[in-house]
This record gives structure tokens, C-alpha cells and sequence, in this order.
């Protein structure tokens, strides 16, 4: 990125749920790191993909929460679910390259498969997929396509290594990271029921959207290099990243939809004013750095 290009962060929420204060504090940071400099834009991105869990009234419901909170976007949000067609093209120029494979396992298989694994691989979010299907042959693959077995597709994480070669990513909080390709193990691109997933579509929204700088909680840093590793292999343009502290709740966890009584539209109903709610939010100087 040359550094005369303005800032564009986006806040990117899954329209699966109510919008909570940790959503409010990621939303909070995309808009101020944009409003930092001059021309900088903070857009919205409704991550809608898993369609299964969707709630059509939440689309409605966040723009009203952000809006009631005085975090207003700039230009039209974009939905996930009118890019099939670029996730598509992405994967098939992954699978052009060889660096990925069709899996045809079930969750339960891949759990049998952990359990009997002397070793089983680990990753920072639990053990990682065995590999299973990495092994079949080109025919082997073939005929169960033909067959008509569902299958997700994995991105074989040892040939993307080689083929990127060592990668790093830079973070405003955490200085230059070194890509670890093998983190997250080989992970689903395109999920069996919805032929697409988060890392390949969010890497590929970040770069139709030209987005400079992405934001997110730290929770989600191991992700960071798998996306890296997929801007590298589909040519993409390289954004710096932020990853911030997250919201914890009294116990130390972060929120989720369990903590309906810190969503926002809990809050506003028992009363509060958006300045009451934004006070509850960490304040300038932790929001980077902590919870
Ligand atoms: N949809 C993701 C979330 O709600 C955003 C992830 C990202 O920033 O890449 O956590």
C-alpha cells in the first residue's frame, strides 16, 4: 500500500445475531482508525454467507444499531451473498494451481480420525483437520466427484507454503508477524453446503473493497495467516492489519450471543443513551491494546 492512499477499514458483522458491545468496540475501531487521516473511509460488510443462520430483520437491526450508536458508514454495505461469483472465480484459480483439494469427510469421520491419531495435529483453535483426503489420487478424487459425494474444498497448506515461499504480515499493535502457514492446518475454502467460507471470501472482500487496513479482535489472528498466505497465491494486494483487544465480559470470556443483556439493542431498551453506551466501552487508549 504507498502511503498517500486514504485509509478504508470496514466493520464486517454476520447478520446472525443481535450486535453486542464487543461488535460496537471492533465497529468503533475500523471508524476511528478511518477518520485518523484525511479522505478515509469506514464501510460495512455483512458477512452473510452461512445462510443457514441468517436472520433477514438482523441486516435492518445492525444498521439501526450503529447508526443509534453514532457510528454511521460511508457508501453502500455490501453483501457477501451477491459475491458467489468471485469466491467461485477464486477458487477455481486455487484449484488451477493445485493448491487445493476436494474432502469428502464428515465431521464425525474427521473426529474418529483425530481420536485414533497417536499425535494429532494442533492448532491455536484446537486440533487441526488430519489430512485425510490430502492423500486420495487424482482418481480416487474424480470418481467420488462423480458420484455425486458432497465435498468441501481444503487449501493444502503445505503446497500453498512452498508455492508462496516465507510470508509476513504487518500489525500496528503487534509489529511484523511471519506467516505460519501450517497454524490453521489445511482449512475449508468452500464448505460443503454453501460452496464458499470465511477466509476465502473475507480475502477476497477486503481486496474488491480496497480495503487498506483491516481491524478485527485479536481473537482472530490466527486467521490473519491463512488469509495472507491466500492474498499472496491469488495476487492480491496486501492490507495492514489491527488486530485490538476484545471485550471481555466479568469472567475474564469474550461476548457472544449468550450476552444478550450487553447487546445493543438491550441496552438502548433499558434506557441508556448511545454516550451511556459508549462509555462502556474501553476508552482511546486501551481499545488498541486491551479489554
Ligand atoms: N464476520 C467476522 C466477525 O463477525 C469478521 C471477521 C473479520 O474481520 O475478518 O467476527
Amino acid at each position: 500500500m504507498d502511503g498517500n492512499t486514504p485509509i478504508r477499514t470496514r466493520f464486517a458483522p454476520s447478520p446472525t445475531g443481535r450486535l453486542h458491545l464487543g461488535h460496537a468496540l471492533a465497529a468503533r475501531v475500523a471508524r476511528d482508525l478511518a477518520r485518523s487521516q484525511p479522505g478515509g473511509r469506514f464501510l460495512l460488510r455483512f458477512e452473510d454467507i452461512d445462510t443457514p443462520r441468517v436472520r433477514a430483520e438482523f441486516y435492518q437491526e445492525i444498521e439501526s444499531d450503529l447508526q443509534w450508536l453514532g457510528l454511521p458508514w460511508d457508501e453502500a454495505p455490501l453483501r457477501q451473498t451477491t459475491r458467489g461469483a468471485a469466491y467461485e472465480a477464486a477458487l477455481t484459480e486455487l484449484r488451477a494451481k493445485n493448491l487445493v483439494y476436494p474432502c469428502f469427510c464428515t465431521r464425525r469421520e474427521i473426529q474418529s480420525e483425530l481420536a485414533h491419531m497417536a499425535a494429532a495435529p494442533h492448532g491455536p483453535e484446537g486440533p487441526v483437520y488430519p489430512g485425510t483426503c490430502r492423500h486420495l489420487s487424482a482418481r480416487e478424487r474424480e470418481g467420488k466427484i462423480a458420484a455425486g459425494l458432497p465435498h468441501a474444498w481444503r487449501l493444502d497448506s503445505r503446497m500453498a507454503a512452498e508455492h508462496a515461499g516465507p510470508l509476513t504480515f504487518r500489525d500496528l499493535r503487534f509489529g511484523t508477524i511471519a506467516v505460519d502457514p501450517s497454524l490453521l492446518g489445511d482449512v475449508v475454502l468452500a464448505r460443503k453446503d454453501i460452496g464458499t467460507a470465511y477466509h476465502l471470501a473475507v480475502v477476497v472482500d477486503d481486496a474488491f473493497q480496497h480495503i487498506t487496513h483491516v481491524t478485527r479482535g485479536e481473537d482472530l489472528l490466527p486467521s490473519t495467516h491463512v488469509h495472507r498466505l491466500l492474498q499472496n497465491l491469488l495476487g492480491l494486494p496486501e492490507p495492514v492489519y489491527l488486530h485490538h483487544g476484545l471485550f471481555l465480559d466479568e469472567h475474564g470470556k469474550r461476548l457472544a450471543k449468550r450476552h444478550d443483556a450487553l447487546s445493543i439493542a438491550a441496552l438502548r431498551e433499558s434506557g441508556l443513551t448511545p454516550e451511556q453506551v459508549r462509555a462502556r466501552l474501553p476508552s482511546a487508549c486501551e481499545r488498541v491494546g486491551g479489554g
